[in-house]
């Protein structure tokens, strides 16, 4: 996620003994960066094309990177944050590359939600947190507990459905602060939220009323935190049967 220190020392050994890198980060510096580390170094930013669906890019690329596995070389897909997390395409070049007789593993690395429970000082084990894809979330009939915090991610294209547009509007948003109304009120104070990509920068942690979300400032890298709205409630049915097993064990 941030250039210079998210990386682990195996991930970078992987990279440096690659035939060839496929790499997907934010921002030019960081793809400098990694470029310093191995002589075959290809970005797959060009992938993405303007008013083309995010979809066949993401395609394109599994595509890209499994020719080079058939030809047996040592391939690395280098992807910011977590490959694992919000990702399709590091998942589905892994599981090509097995499907086609291949050795493949994923290494973890940090996501933004890591840098998020860092900066904003959020335990998900206090009350528990939920996280869905922004625009998946306004698709399907989703349950949430709202006294659990809730992460949208890809808040910046909430309700896209052609998945090719860089960022929607106010209209959009404003059908996305309809659902969150079923369970939180207006006035609930949410967060936006930018980990840094480079050392010099700072976080950005906007915190706002829900309604505010309509006229909002968001980027593609822009998550929504939401903290809970209510208290936990007690099972006290099945603390009553705790109650009892715990006496029969006393
Ligand atoms: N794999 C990435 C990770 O582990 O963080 C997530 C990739 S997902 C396709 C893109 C979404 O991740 C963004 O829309 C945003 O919700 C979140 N994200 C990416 N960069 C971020 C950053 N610098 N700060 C906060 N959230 C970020």
């Amino acid at each position: 996620m941030t250039l210079g220190s998210h990386i682990s020392p195996l991930s970078r050994s992987y990279i440096e003994q690659a035939d060839v890198v496929f790499l997907l980060v934010a921002d030019g510096i960081t793809e400098q960066w990694v470029a310093q580390m191995n002589s075959d170094v290809r970005s797959l930013q060009p992938y993405y094309q303007t008013g083309v669906s995010r979809m066949l890019s993401y395609q394109q690329m599994v595509a890209a990177i499994l020719a080079e596995v058939r030809q047996n070389k040592k391939v690395v897909g280098a992807f910011y944050g977590h490959p694992g997390v919000f990702a399709w395409v590091p998942h589905k070049a892994i599981a090509e590359a097995k499907a086609a007789g291949f050795a493949a593993h994923m290494e973890p690395g940090i996501s933004a939600e890591d840098c998020l429970i860092a900066d904003l000082a959020i335990d998900p084990g206090t009350y528990g947190c939920q996280h869905f894809e922004t625009s998946q979330f306004m698709f399907y009939k989703r349950t949430i507990d709202s006294a659990a915090y809730l992460i949208l991610w890809q808040v910046g294209v909430a309700g896209d459905r052609s998945l090719a547009k860089r960022g929607t509007d106010g209209r959009y948003r404003q059908l996305l602060i309809e659902v969150l109304a079923e369970y939180y009120p207006l006035s609930h104070q949410v967060i936006l939220y930018e980990a840094v990509t480079l050392p010099i920068q700072q976080p950005r942690i906007t915190t706002l009323a829900l309604a505010e979300l309509v006229t909002a400032e968001m980027d593609p890298k822009t998550t929504l935190v939401i903290p809970p709205a209510t208290k936990m409630v007690a099972n006290q049915q099945m603390l009553d049967k705790l109650a009892a097993l715990q006496a029969d064990d006393d």
